[in-house]
């Protein structure tokens, strides 16, 4: 049943190496009479001994989880911002280790929620560390055991699979302060296993890695080899434009903003006619994105453009529109669109 949720939306991105080398292998497997095959099928998941788990990444704002996601991944799936709370929805990013598809599912930070949205963001950020089979918990090691992950340790005790701990930021901490940390986080919780890790320098990544690969249950894998995320392209794509809009405005913009992908239209000439449209909650906030004479939305544009091309290996027409929609951290449907539950209060 959850696994069934799981697939619901699922669509493929392909790794970037393989790009459309899985695609056209059922016209090579059809030609059996030739001998010598000219493209071999993929690697599937091995018929033997062959592990798929999912692995929620759970930790408060900020400490690195979605950079994780991607270092874990070898790409880029999830938004990274020193802005807190980017990350909205569950996002999945796939990685092969070995026999095993290590699924990582990059939650929202859990901290004390207010607003409407922000409880929607913690509740589906717990549902997604109980459906996991095995559930990371970062702590950020600059700011080592604080308050907040106080409480987040103590609730991890609600959670019945095994847990995991992944101090990150280590390259901005000395290593004396690291082992006082993971015993201070060891005697709150209990862990199978402690990792130190730079999720930005990748350091430790690895190790995790082949952890994981040996520690989640056996069957057969969930997702194609050359698949990497679950997540649509126009979800995508949208995450690309709120990520460009962060880094321009972190200082001006309050995060409850979005941005939605409205149409997405191959051209015959090969390019991408993509409209998205940013929402805003107030006038004011309105102008700032789109700045003087349109050169703040025009820079973003510019930004987004650029990456969403690169993901998709197409040239990309973006136009983006700029909506004012009061009050819609407390609309239904904009948390179906995010993926998430709509808190009754
Ligand atoms: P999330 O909110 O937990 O998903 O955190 P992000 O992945 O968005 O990262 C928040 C900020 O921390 C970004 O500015 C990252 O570049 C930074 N960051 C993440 N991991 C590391 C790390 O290992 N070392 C350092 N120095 N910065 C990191
Ligand atoms: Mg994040």
């Amino acid at each position: 049943m959850a696994r069934q949720k799981r697939d619901r939306n699922a669509a493929s991105v392909s790794a970037p190496a393989r790009s459309h080398s899985g695609r056209g292998t059922g016209a090579a497997q059809a030609e059996s009479d030739h001998p010598i095959p000219v493209a071999l099928p993929p690697i599937r998941s091995p018929q033997e001994n062959s592990r798929c788990g999912f692995i929620a990444l759970i930790g408060t704002p900020n400490v690195g989880k979605s950079t994780l996601i991607n270092a874990l991944v070898g790409a880029k799936v999830a938004i990274v911002s020193h802005k807190v709370q980017t990350t909205r929805m569950l996002l999945r990013g796939i990685a092969i280790a070995g026999r095993s598809q290590l699924i990582f599912v990059d939650t929202p930070g859990i901290f004390a929620p207010r607003r409407r949205l922000d409880r929607a963001m913690v509740a589906s950020a717990w549902a997604g560390a109980h459906e996991a089979d095995i559930t990371g918990v970062l702590i950020d090691g600059q700011r080592g055991v604080d308050e907040h992950s106080i409480e987040l340790l103590q609730k991890l005790a609600e959670i019945r699979q095994p847990k995991i701990l992944l101090i990150n930021k280590i390259d901005l901490v000395d290593k004396s302060v690291l082992l006082a940390l993971a015993r201070a986080a060891n005697e709150r919780s209990k862990f199978a296993a402690t990792f130190m890790i730079s999720a930005l320098t990748g350091d430790g990544v690895a190790d995790i890695k082949s952890w994981l690969a040996e520690h989640v249950p056996a069957g057969p894998w969930h997702y194609p080899q050359d698949q990497i995320t679950d997540a649509p392209l126009r979800q995508l794509a949208a995450e690309i434009t709120r990520e460009k809009l962060y880094l321009r405005l972190h200082q001006e913009l309050p995060y409850q903003s979005a941005v939605e992908t409205d149409q997405w239209k191959e051209l015959k000439d090969g390019s991408t006619r993509i409209e998205q449209t940013i929402y805003v909650e107030r006038e004011s906030q309105r102008k700032i994105v789109l700045g003087k004479g349109g050169q703040t939305i025009k820079a973003i544009g510019a930004d987004a453009r650029r990456e969403i091309a690169e993901m998709i290996a197409a040239p990309v027409h973006l136009f983006l529109f700029v909506k004012v929609r009061e009050h819609w951290g407390d609309d239904p449907d904009r948390y179906r669109g995010m993926g998430l539950e709509f808190p009754k209060q």
